[in-house]
C-alpha cells in the first residue's frame, strides 16, 4: 500500500482518495468495454454517457436552472479572462470589475485588451484584507457586466454574500471556492472555474452561462472561445480533455455520496473554524483577513519570526503534510483545504502548528 500524505496544495489539490482508487480500478478496462477513457472516441456512446453524467450531476449539485448552459472547457481560468471579454463585452463597450486580490487584477489586466475596464471598487484601501461593501463600489451606467472574483485563492480573501447587480450580468471567477457551500446560480449571468481545486485535475474550465449571453461574442472571438458554439456543440466543437471531464465525473460523484454541497459546506465550515481559532489563539502564527471575509478554501498565514520558515516546511514535510508554502508572490504559509482535505488533516496540521510552536514560539 502506498502512503497518502496530507495535502494542502492550492491547485492542482488533493483529489478525494475513492475518486482516485475508482480511477485506478477502471484505467484498463472501462465498465468492460476492454478500453480506458483516455482511448475512447470522444464520440462514442461510451464517453457520451460519461459526459452527460457529469454534466447533470454538477446541475443537480448545484440545482443549476435549465435556462443556463454547462460548458466544459479548455485553457483554464486564466483563458477565460480574455474569453469573457471576448464573448460579453462589445466592441467600444465597457465592464466593471471588482479588484480583491492577484487574481482579479490578472482579469483586469486581460480584458482591458479588450474594452474599457472600470476599476469599480478595491480592497487596496483596506491592504487586501477586506472586501469592499457594495455601498463603496462605484458601478458605471452602461457596463455590459460586472466581474469580481468569489475566492482570491493567494491571498485568502472571500465574498461572504453575492454582489447585487440589477439587471447588469455578474460574472464570477469561482475557481477556487465552487462547490465549498450552496451558491444561488441564478443570481448570476456567467460563472466560470477552474477544474484543479474543488472539480477535478487541470485541463479543464467550467463555465455555468445564462443562455440570452450567448450569441453575442465579437467578430475576432476565436471559433474554440466563443460560448455559443461550445453550448452548440455540447462541449465538443473539438475533441475536450476527455480524462479530466470523466475524472471531475467522478468526483461529482463523490460530492452526492457525501451529502453535497450542504453537507460540504457543514464539513468546511468546522475545518475552516479550527484552524482560524488555533491561528488567533496562537502567538507564532497570525492571518490578518477581516473575520468575515477569511476564506473558508485557502488559509494564509505567517509565522512571527520568517526566519523559522524554512523549518517548518521541512519540518511540516517530515509529518506528512505537504505544499504548505504560500504563493511565491505573497510569501509565508498556506493551507488550502478544499472539499477533499478532511477534517482529520486539519487536525493533523494543527497538531504540527502546535508542537512546532511550543519548540521555537
Ligand atoms: N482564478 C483563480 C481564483 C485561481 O485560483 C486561479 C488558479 N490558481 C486562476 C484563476 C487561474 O487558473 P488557471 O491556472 O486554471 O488558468
Amino acid at each position: 500500500m502506498s502512503k497518502r500524505a496530507y495535502n494542502f496544495c492550492a491547485g492542482p489539490a488533493a483529489l478525494p482518495e475513492a475518486v482516485l482508487l475508482r480511477a485506478q480500478a477502471e484505467l484498463l478496462d472501462w465498465h468492460g468495454k476492454g478500453l480506458s477513457v483516455m482511448e475512447m472516441s470522444h464520440r462514442s456512446e461510451e464517453f457520451t454517457s460519461i459526459a452527460e453524467k457529469a454534466e447533470q450531476d454538477l446541475r443537480d449539485l448545484l440545482a443549476i436552472p435549465s435556462s443556463y448552459k454547462v460548458l466544459f472547457m479548455q485553457g483554464g481560468a486564466s483563458q477565460q479572462f480574455a474569453q469573457v471579454a471576448l464573448n460579453l463585452l462589445p466592441e467600444g463597450g465597457s465592464a466593471d470589475y471588482i479588484e480583491t486580490g492577484i487574481w482579479s487584477k490578472k482579469a483586469i489586466e486581460e480584458a482591458s485588451r479588450y474594452g474599457n475596464i472600470n476599476i469599480a471598487a478595491s480592497a487596496k484601501g483596506y491592504d487586501w484584507f477586506a472586501v469592499p461593501g457594495q455601498n463603496e463600489w462605484k458601478l458605471s451606467k452602461n457596463a455590459a457586466y460586472v466581474h469580481y472574483v468569489s475566492n482570491e485563492t493567494i491571498g485568502g480573501l472571500e465574498f461572504d454574500w453575492i454582489p447585487e447587480t440589477g439587471d447588469v450580468p455578474l460574472v464570477v471567477d469561482m475557481s477556487s471556492n465552487i462547490l465549498s457551500r450552496p451558491v444561488d446560480i441564478s443570481k448570476f449571468g456567467m460563472i466560470y472555474a477552474g477544474a484543479q481545486k474543488n472539480i477535478g485535475p487541470s485541463g479543464l474550465v467550467v463555465g455555468i452561462v445564462r443562455e440570452d449571453l450567448l450569441g453575442h461574442a465579437r467578430a475576432l472571438c476565436p471559433t474554440m472561445l466563443d460560448y455559443k458554439v461550445a453550448a452548440d456543440n455540447g462541449s465538443m466543437y473539438n475533441t475536450p480533455p476527455t480524462l479530466a471531464w470523466y475524472l471531475s465525473g467522478l468526483v461529482f460523484e463523490w460530492l452526492k455520496e457525501h451529502g453535497g454541497v450542504e453537507a460540504m459546506g457543514a464539513r468546511n465550515e468546522a475545518k475552516k473554524r479550527l484552524l482560524y481559532d488555533f491561528i488567533d489563539a496562537s502567538g507564532l502564527y497570525s492571518n490578518p483577513i477581516n473575520t468575515a471575509n477569511r476564506s473558508w478554501m485557502n488559509v494564509p498565514f505567517r509565522l512571527a519570526d520568517e526566519r523559522l520558515d524554512k523549518v517548518f516546511l521541512a519540518g511540516a514535510e517530515e509529518h506528512g503534510l505537504l505544499n504548505l508554502k504560500g504563493h511565491r508572490s505573497v510569501g509565508g504559509m498556506r493551507a488550502s483545504i478544499y472539499n477533499a482535505v478532511e477534517l482529520d488533516a486539519v487536525q493533523a496540521l494543527i497538531a504540527y502548528m502546535a508542537h512546532f510552536e511550543k519548540e521555537h514560539g
